[in-house]
């Protein structure tokens, strides 16, 4: 079947890069949040595909009509929901690329380039990070690009388990046996549930996930309360496999303490996943990177630059302290992907440091980001959300009708709206408050729940986002938290 030839291509791909340039330049005026019931944007589309070939303009009027609507607008200014998921035009430049040359890189031989280039990608941006050089390849570690920090956790996972069995009496290891249901793993209730998640994949059971209290007054992971248990579970015949404390977690952005936490888990034997989905990249700048404090001791460190450092999803990094760790957990190689490279031994086959077998060139994504902001951009990129976040945390603290629920965590500001009504009023203003944000259109705000409290969510990190929308969130705040306070009194 003959492919589009290269004229049709070049005219085709310009009308496309005209509809994604237009749609940003316009996206600040569309409603945030997608407002279609279930089921709208299937009853739009014919049920039939088309038998005959038709025209791409006909594509894109669909998309205009049907998809549009149908979209929350995540790249919009003032998107504060969740995490961000920048996806800079920089990095789409690089998606082209890297779809362009169409390679599957799942061996070094399938495409040298492939490899090697992520390789020095990430040796360099575990320097720019401060994660030391026992993450680089020419220092025995190495990085990788997994598809999300929910695969880097459950590879992490695998190794863990690998590393763990080659050390039992018996001499049959994981990869042999499976799980036997001793195995311990350790989070917090603030932890992502993708470590719920891999656990389940990894057929350990539910039970096999241990919850660490916070300390005191805190939400982060208590060092003592860690020993405690992986003392407790070492005595009655357990194996603790591996304790995931989180830099910046997805609820309130809470930070484990990493260096007490992994001096823990080390004489235990336990392996530590740092998972940093979306504060990690903060270290670039040498004033957050105290946030990594401790992280020359883990085992496996992971942060996303689809979330916050301008690249399209996906592209979730994973450094390991030890090269042949993952591929220990997980090659395997039947005749039909035996060459003379992976024998050599000289090579790294990234195919055994996932999941899946093939995989995208996705480092020319994040190449393209890092080349074209260079790290300075990157930095200020981080820097000018953080003290967004900073400045709009202050109107919070002079506010009395607003309260702070916990600290802010770099551009993550966790608030409620206060009644003087007590908690639960607080809490229902709180949730009205949002709803009618939300409803409106002009923001998108997500909520957590801490402590049995209703939090509303400020996750500023959007690649639009300046002041100016900073400050209009916080005026339709104001103003509906007072219209919400006024129903309250009308109605009781
Ligand atoms: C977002 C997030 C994740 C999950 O990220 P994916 O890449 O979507 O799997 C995991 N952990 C934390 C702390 C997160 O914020």
């Amino acid at each position: 079947m003959p492919d589009l030839d290269p004229e049709e291509f070049r005219r085709l791909g310009h009308q496309l890069v005209d509809w994604v340039a237009d749609y940003r330049a316009g996206v600040a005026d569309l409603p945030v949040r997608s407002e279609v019931a279930p089921g709208w944007v299937r009853s739009q589309l014919p049920a039939e595909l088309p038998e005959e070939p038709r025209p791409l303009d006909a594509l894109l009027a669909e998309v205009d009509r049907v998809v549009v609507p149908g979209t929350t607008h995540w790249q919009h200014p003032s998107f504060f929901g969740y995490f961000p998921a920048n996806a800079s035009l920089t990095s789409l430049l690089g998606d082209m690329l890297s779809t362009g040359l169409g390679v599957q890189g799942m061996l070094w031989s399938t495409s040298p380039a492939c490899t090697e280039v992520e390789q020095v990608l990430l040796d360099g941006l575990a320097g720019a990070l401060g994660l030391g050089p026992e993450f680089t390849f020419a220092g025995g570690g190495g990085g990788s690009i997994q598809d999300s920090a929910s695969s880097s956790a459950l590879v992490a996972l695998l190794a863990a388990l690998h590393r763990s069995s080659k050390t039992r009496a018996s001499g049959e290891g994981w990869r042999e046996t499976g799980v036997d249901g001793t195995e311990r793993i350790y989070v917090t209730a603030e932890t992502h549930s993708s470590l719920a998640k891999a656990v389940r994949v990894a057929g350990l059971g539910a039970r096999a996930l241990r919850i660490v209290d916070p300390s005191p007054g805190s939400l982060a992971m208590s060092p003592a309360a860690l020993a405690a248990a992986l003392a407790a579970d070492a005595a009655a015949g357990l194996r603790p496999i591996l304790v995931c404390p989180t830099v910046g977690t997805t609820g309130t952005g809470a930070i484990d303490p990493v260096r007490a936490v992994a001096e823990v888990a080390r004489e235990h034997g336990v392996w530590v996943h740092v998972d940093a989905a979306w504060a990690g990249v903060a270290a670039l700048c040498p004033e957050f990177r105290d946030l990594l404090d401790g992280v020359e001791l883990v085992d496996s460190f992971c942060t996303n630059a689809h979330k916050w450092l301008l690249t399209a999803f996906d592209a979730s990094l994973l450094w390991v302290r030890d090269a042949t760790a993952l591929p220990g957990a997980l090659s395997i190689t039947p005749e039909y992907l035996r060459n003379a490279a992976t024998d050599s031994g000289d090579v790294v086959d990234y195919r055994d440091w996932q999941v899946s077998l093939g995989r995208r060139f996705r480092a020319l994504k994040l190449w393209t980001v890092v080349h074209s902001y260079g790290l300075a951009g990157l930095r200020a990129h981080v820097r000018e959300h953080v003290a967004l976040a900073a400045a709009f945390a202050d109107r919070v603290r002079e506010d009395p009708g607003f309260a702070l629920a916990v600290e802010p965590s770099l551009a993550l500001v966790c608030l409620r709206v206060v009644t003087g009504g007590g908690d639960a009023a607080d809490d229902a203003a709180s949730r009205r408050v949002l709803e009618h944000i939300n409803a409106s259109g002009a923001a998108l705000l997500t909520h957590t729940v801490v402590d049995g409290r209703y939090v509303i969510r400020v996750a500023i990190g959007s690649m639009a986002t300046t002041k100016e929308h900073v400050d209009a969130l916080w005026a339709q705040l104001v103003a509906t938290a007072a219209q919400v306070r006024a129903e309250v009194a009308a109605a009781g």
